[in-house]
């Protein structure tokens, strides 16, 4: 579904991506966790090519989108992504947050972009916030909306980068609980986040980004209970 060979990415002269290689099947819930500064964010930007790689290779779904002449702007329609800021359109309504890029990019008529747009805001929760705008919202609502606006597009990939990195404690769940529904429907998911259980939890696989490469991965439980390298053994006695 995803793949990655040997993505170099540098800022100036310094090497943020140092060859990474990943590979994502289809319906595979990868997450990736790692010390700040590590290069998680990079790789994830990387993926959908919002950063240039440096060098190496991205293919999605086999096409490679690293070509020269690669159509990033439909491929990356294949992508959806959600941060940590939630970054809604703040004059916009939860609904028309949805329906913009639906309606501008793919020229979907109102109505029906409309009607997809309720039925998303319903999967998340928020049937009944359609009319509110994101200062209305609380943080953990206004995430479920920026998920239900990347599922617009029919994503084939979901990338999330700490998206509960912002919230209190208490909204965290109601975020969490919409990737699970996520990843049991069968999306292809990488996931950079803290939130161990969740890791352990809907993980098919673990990878840790330490320096730009990844220094170890396998089975959720298996990194956590037993990592093999002295750098995620210290990063989890943090984080856990
Ligand atoms: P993480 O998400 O693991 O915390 P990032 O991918 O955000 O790490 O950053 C990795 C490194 O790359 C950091 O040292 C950061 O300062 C640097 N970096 C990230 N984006 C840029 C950029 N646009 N320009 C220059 N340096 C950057
Ligand atoms: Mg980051």
């Amino acid at each position: 579904m995803v793949e990655l060979r040997g993505v170099h990415k540098s800022f100036g002269s310094v090497e943020v991506l140092r060859g990474v290689d990943l590979t994502v099947t289809r319906g595979e819930v990868v997450v990736i966790i790692g010390p700040s500064g590590g290069g998680k964010s990079t790789l994830l930007r990387c993926v959908n090519l919002l950063e240039p790689v440096t060098s190496g290779r991205v293919l999605l779904e086999s096409e490679d989108l690293t070509r020269p002449g690669a159509d990033l702007n439909r491929v990356r329609r294949r992508i959806g992504m959600v941060f940590q800021q939630f970054n809604l359109f703040p004059h916009l309504s939860a609904i028309d947050n949805l329906t913009l890029a639906p309606r501008k990019l793919l020229k979907v008529p109102r109505a029906q972009a409309r009607e997809r747009a309720l039925t998303l805001l319903k999967r998340v929760g928020l049937a009944d916030k359609a009319g509110a705008y994101p200062r209305q919202l609380s943080g953990g609502q206004q995430q479920r909306v920026a998920i239900a606006r990347a599922l617009m597009m029919d994503p084939h990939v979901m990338l999330f980068d700490e998206v509960t990195s912002a919230l209190d404690p208490e909204l965290v769940s109601e975020v969490l609980d919409v990737m699970r529904d996520l990843a049991s429907s069968g999306m292809t998911m990488l996931c950079v986040t803290h939130e161990m259980g969740f890791a352990r939890e809907l993980g098919d696989r673990l990878v840790f980004i330490d320096g730009g490469v990844i220094t170890e991965q396998g089975r959720p439980a298996d990194v956590l209970d037993r990592p093999t390298h002295e750098r995620t053994r210290q990063f989890l006695h943090k984080v856990l």
